[in-house]
């Protein structure tokens, strides 16, 4: 992950954290010959020893093709590779055995049907302009394009490179992150649905909601079939309620803390956003166990301000769901009880920016941070994504967005 951060560097020296790194870390070379430098920063620091891996870049890229075996043909390999790969997917059995149809083949399409001399006519049931063959009702089929071109859809800005739906499934499996392709083979199996609905009920479902319902059943898929990990069922629970997208031009920056006091460990978990819900940087860090856990929040509020000074956002809200402390932080009032000398030095730092501000939000409004710091906990060092997340957050921070499309 870090790596790809430097990659990014290399790739896109004119991204807002590139900028950020050059000026403070090597204004007056390449990346490629940057130096550790004097007190480095934690993100800088790893972002660094990543380098090596970074400069072998081709390695990188290489990375997931797959190896194939001796006296195997490429051929027979890519297959065997392929319906491996179907069969371990988690989505219900009913998505396989299509899946499985369509990469093959086999699937009803009128094409399909007209070359077994079973019908007369091999256009396309709903656009009348094409044969209807797997690849155009799946995918090429404007009925399908207009599926695909939703914004929850992970393939959206995916233009048509290849003649049949084997090839384009291929590019799917080469590209796209287990998550993805579960969702992807949930909306396909949906719009295989739809046509069919359209031709025996002379029904059409609106491209949006559509996309919205295999949403909702892969996650329930995953819910009910119990393989999830915590992860994802806690991921669906926190996604019923909304996040607030900050207003203007700002970030917002969530934080939480988590406790654990068998391991003895706190986590502290960080994720900004833009007014879009794109992730400017998330960070989960875990750290030894303190007294009390109104000390525990006040570091997770440090820690937040300590990343947004390093990564250069001046205009942010930070929220949390830490009453007591945001309270306390937000008074006019000089703080003389117990832990006083820690608020006001919370004050001066949030003090010294102008464009900062800290407010209180619920529990449920603060989900992604929270699940930051939950896996903080597992974690043995500091880990900061820049411009991306975890993948456990994903889902989360997709669902979060569409929130935000739906309510403006
Ligand atoms: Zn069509």
């Amino acid at each position: 992950m870090v790596a790809k951060q430097g990659w990014k560097f290399l790739r896109e020296p004119s991204s807002l954290v590139a900028r950020i790194y050059k000026e403070k870390y090597f204004s007056s070379v390449q990346f490629s010959k940057a130096s550790l430098g004097k007190a480095p920063s934690l993100i800088w620091r790893s972002i660094w020893s990543a380098r090596e891996v970074v400069l072998r870049g081709t390695s990188i890229l290489g990375a997931d093709s797959k190896v194939r075996c001796k006296g195997e043909s490429s051929n027979d390999s890519e297959k065997s590779e392929l319906w491996k790969h179907i069969w371990e997917l988690e989505v219900y059995g009913g998505c396989k055995h299509f899946l499985w149809k369509a990469v093959s083949n086999t699937l009803p399409t009128r094409a399909n049907l007209y070359k077994r001399k079973i019908i007369e006519d091999p256009l396309c049931p709903i656009c009348q302009r094409e044969e209807e063959n797997v690849l155009h009702a799946l995918w090429s089929c404007p009925a399908a394009s207009d599926v695909w071109g939703e914004m929850l859809s992970p393939v959206q800005k995916w233009r048509l490179e290849e003649k049949d739906f084997q090839q384009l499934w291929l590019r799917m499996v080469k590209r796209l992150t287990k998550n993805q392709i579960e969702i992807t083979v949930n909306i396909m199996k949906r719009i295989w649905g739809r046509r069919n609905e359209v031709l025996f009920e002379n029904k059409f479902m609106d491209p949006g909601k559509l996309v919205q319902n295999a949403l909702i059943g892969w996650e329930v898929f995953l819910e009910a079939n119990k393989k999830t990990c915590d992860t994802v069922r806690e991921v669906s629970s926190i996604s019923k309620q909304g996040w607030e997208k900050p207003v203007g031009n700002c970030c917002k920056v969530n934080f939480d803390a988590a406790l654990d006091m068998v391991n003895k460990k706190i986590g502290l978990g960080i994720i900004v956003r833009n007014n879009a819900g794109d992730i400017m940087a998330a960070v989960c860090t875990p750290r030894k166990l303190v007294v009390s856990p109104f000390l525990v929040e006040c570091h997770a509020l440090w820690r937040s301000m300590e990343v947004c000074r390093e990564l250069g956002f001046w205009d942010i809200i930070l929220e949390g769901d830490a009453k007591n402390v945001i309270d306390r932080v937000n008074s006019a009032t000089e703080d003389e009880s117990e832990w006083g000398q820690i608020i006001t030095d919370l004050k001066t730092v949030l003090g010294r920016c102008d464009g900062w501000s800290l407010n209180f939000i619920h529990r449920e409004k603060n989900g992604v941070a929270h699940f930051l710091a939950k896996m903080a906990l597992n974690l043995d060092e500091e880990r900061c994504w820049i411009e991306e997340g975890p993948i456990q957050i994903e889902q989360l921070i997709v669902k979060e967005k569409s929130c935000i499309t739906l309510n403006t």
